[in-house]
């Protein structure tokens, strides 16, 4: 049988979605298979906004690829007339040995990334919605900000189609098969061949990807939106950053300025403390004790934040034991699959990045980003982190 496309592409959400547009702007016939509908809130990659930050305390490993993703994210930009990134600046707030600091420090100086280190009161001062204790210090750095999930993937598929791909949507994988040197791909509506397979799983990774030997827990996520005691005005992205700010045990805490005006209130979550669930199980009901445990918690740092409650919505990190990501040619079918998956939290910031390397494992087998730290041979045998026994 004939190959009808170069490359399918499964997932059309954050990671899928880059690599539709990378594969396309390259010249690959590309068949991209959604589950839902376009820019669809059943993921990982909604609620409007994802903090983005170069000085990274997760690793400095990071680094190379977030500065890549920054010029990617110009591009997308530029190419669609979508704005895509709002640069606000951003605190990484805690005491000094907090891993959101020392972390962040970690990475601002080894890659000689400009940034502040600001005591509590020039924090106060800086930024008056803030309100840390004595002993808490924050990095700024202006080159932090957030990235609205929605139009960036809009803005890839719109890429991806105007280049030639062919996206489905409300057409989910059922499976796969090897295929001579390529694949066959099933579906409720046919088969389809390709030369190469891209996965883009998200939440579904653990059904999807039996035989890759790496264990994920899927999470659910709860975001906050909270209209300011006093209102919006001090909030607004002009004057007020990203923050992340640890507390003494260690729980952080994230938000952002009031990026949609007044009575759309801030947004603001926990970063990880989530339930175990399943794409198929999880409890979309927000309850009243979760709303409360935010505002308590949050108001220890931003008082005026939790003013009037407005609304909340549920997400899914698919967390990996070290919780650094999966992106890899697949080990069992290592000359026709490649997988991007457990992003852990933390991915929306390196899609279009991801995107670039899986077109480059898809058509040449090998990519000159530093992707070492996400191979799935070290999660061999590891339980996931958050795994509950
Ligand atoms: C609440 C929350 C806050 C976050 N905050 C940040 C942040 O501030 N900064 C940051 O960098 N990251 C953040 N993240 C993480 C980031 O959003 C994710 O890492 C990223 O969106 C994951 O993208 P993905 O493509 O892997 O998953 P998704 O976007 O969910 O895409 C997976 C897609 O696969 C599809 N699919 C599944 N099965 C099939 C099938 N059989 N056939 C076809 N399609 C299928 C799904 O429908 C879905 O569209 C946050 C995540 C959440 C939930």
């Amino acid at each position: 049988m004939s190959r009808t496309y170069d490359v399918i592409v499964i997932g059309l959400g954050g990671m899928g979605s880059a690599a539709a547009h990378h594969l396309s702007a390259r010249g690959a016939r590309v068949l991209g298979l959604e589950k839902f509908g376009p820019v669809h809130n059943r993921g990982s990659s909604h609620g409007g906004s994802r903090i983005t930050r170069q000085s990274y305390f997760e690793d400095p490993a990071y680094v190379p690829l977030l500065l890549r993703a920054y010029e990617l994210y110009e591009d997308l930009e530029r190419g669609t007339g979508r704005e895509v990134a709002v640069l606000s600046g951003g605190v990484m707030l805690g005491r000094p040995d907090s891993r959101t600091v020392s972390g962040s420090l970690r990475s601002a100086r080894k890659w000689d990334l400009a940034h502040e280190m600001l005591d509590a009161g020039e924090i106060r001062r800086r930024f008056p919605t803030l309100t840390p204790r004595d002993d808490e210090v924050a990095l700024y750095e202006e080159k932090a900000g957030l990235l609205r999930p929605e139009q960036t993937v809009a803005a890839h598929l719109q890429l991806a189609t105007r280049q030639g791909a062919d996206l489905r949507f409300e057409e989910p994988m059922s499976r796969w098969e090897p295929h001579g040197d390529g694949v066959r791909v099933y579906t409720a509506e046919g088969a389809y061949t390709a030369g190469q397979l891209v996965i883009c799983p998200g939440a579904w990774a653990p059904r999807l990807l039996t035989d890759l030997g790496v264990a994920f827990t899927i999470e659910r996520q709860v975001m906050y939106w909270f209209e300011p005691t006093g209102g919006v005005g001090p909030f607004l992205p002009e004057s007020h950053p990203i923050y992340i700010w640890e507390d003494a045990a260690g729980v952080q805490v994230y938000g952002f300025p009031a990026i949609d005006g007044p009575g759309r209130g801030a947004k603001v979550a926990f970063f990880r403390k989530g339930e175990v669930t399943t794409p198929e199980t999880i409890d979309r009901t927000v309850h009243e004790h979760e709303v409360r445990a935010m505002a308590e918690q949050v108001a220890r740092c931003v008082p005026a934040l939790p003013g009037t409650f407005l609304k909340a919505a549920t997400c899914m990190y698919s967390n990996t034991a070290d919780e650094h990501f999966v992106i890899a040619r697949h080990p069992r079918h290592p000359g026709s699959t490649t997988v991007a998956c457990g992003f852990s939290g933390h991915g929306f910031k390196f899609v279009p990045v991801v995107g670039e390397i899986l077109a480059d494992l898809a058509l040449t087998g090998t990519t000159a980003h530093p992707i070492g730290l996400f191979d799935p041979a070290r999660l061999a045998t590891a339980p996931a982190r958050g795994a509950r026994t």
